[in-house]
């Protein structure tokens, strides 16, 4: 008997793939067990992430934006419960084999670390690490050499012949992160998650990563998921941005749209903390109050004891996020008030 052909089933260029959006991420929950019991980390997330697209996840510590990546890579810790879908190209992730999210992972989806010595093999030249996946796809040694020099220096590797006999200790952290990308670029991926990957490096090589990214996710296409804390990145590089607070969606958009005008109070708090992102004040306001976290999340509104706006109702009812413009959506009460401020 034949079964029903799946996106899991297709071919690139297959029109069943076509019919499906990327990535859509519905309702995604993870829980973490701790001492007697589980913390929701990660509670009812939804945004999508269309093809040829780069979606800025953004929030501080413990917003839930590692770990909603890490779902999406199919790399929780040990003993994490997932609940809603995760569906890639219609395929719910979450209900794949682990051997199906190992054959995706550095394929279709690929993924760059803050901490590139961590992720690279010390013992291995870049050049072998960037070729591993080429060679296990059965590409003789001359064709594995061609395409890891073409991979090197479409990431800005210079000197790519030279280089590519070098091991990660003798790069410095800008070109380790660039070594990073053709190995994430190696797989031919549909997806790069790029995990803060400024983060670690110092402001001038922060800036050329990030345009290297951003013309790499246009020239070839990309769908790109950038997580990061800092709103700087995100507003340089996302088309959209899902702004995150307490393992929730607090807001998300278009990029440009939300940094305009935020509809969210916390949004705008994250805004009014980077003074090069708004352009009605040269002045930075330090985020007031305290993240709280999945595991001390208030009632309510989970922001309301940071929220300049708050009133009775935020302190005993959890607003839903529900659509507050076209193509908007927050997670506030009052977003409408925001909007018209
Ligand atoms: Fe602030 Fe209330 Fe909106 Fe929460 S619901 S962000 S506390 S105004």
């Amino acid at each position: 008997m034949s079964r029903t052909r799946t996106p899991a089933d297709a071919a690139p260029g297959d029109p069943l793939l076509e019919a499906e959006g990327l990535l859509e991420v519905d309702g995604l929950v993870v829980d973490l067990p701790v001492a007697g019991g589980a913390v929701r980390v990660v509670d009812r997330v939804t945004f999508d992430i269309p093809p040829a697209t780069t979606v800025g996840l953004i929030g501080e510590s413990g917003s839930g934006k590692t770990m909603t990546a890490n779902a999406v890579i199919g790399l929780l810790p040990d003993g994490a419960a997932t609940g809603g879908e995760l569906r890639w190209r219609g395929e719910n992730l979450l209900q794949a084999s682990p051997a199906r999210r190992r054959r995706l992972r550095g394929h279709e989806i690929a993924m760059i670390f803050q901490d590139p010595l961590g992720a690279l093999n010390p013992t291995q030249t870049i050049g072998r690490q960037v070729g591993e996946i080429l060679r296990r796809a059965g590409l003789s040694r001359a064709e594995v050499r061609r395409q890891v020099l073409e991979l090197l220096e479409r990431a800005g590797v210079p000197e790519p012949v030279t280089r590519m006999r070098s091991y990660p200790h003798e790069f410095s952290g800008g070109m380790r992160q660039r070594a990073m990308i053709a190995l994430a670029l190696a797989g031919n991926p549909a997806l790069l998650l790029a995990d803060e990957p400024t983060t670690a490096l110092d402001v001038t090589v922060q800036a050329r990563i990030l345009r290297l990214l951003r013309s790499i996710q246009e020239d070839q296409g990309l769908a790109m998921l950038l997580v990061s804390h800092d709103l700087r990145v995100v507003a340089h590089v996302a088309h959209q941005v899902v702004v995150m607070y307490a393992g929730r969606v607090a807001e998300r958009g278009p990029t440009a749209a939300v940094l305009a005008g935020p509809a969210h109070p916390y949004t705008r708090a994250l805004v009014d903390s980077v003074p090069a992102v708004r352009t009605r004040t040269a002045l930075a306001h330090p985020l007031p109050g305290t993240p709280a976290t999945p595991a001390n999340r208030p009632p309510g509104c989970a922001f309301h004891p940071r929220c300049p706006l708050a009133r009775e109702r935020c302190r005993t009812e959890e607003p839903q996020v529900r659509s507050v413009a076209p193509g908007r959506w927050a997670a506030c009460h009052f977003a409408e008030e925001l909007l018209q401020r």
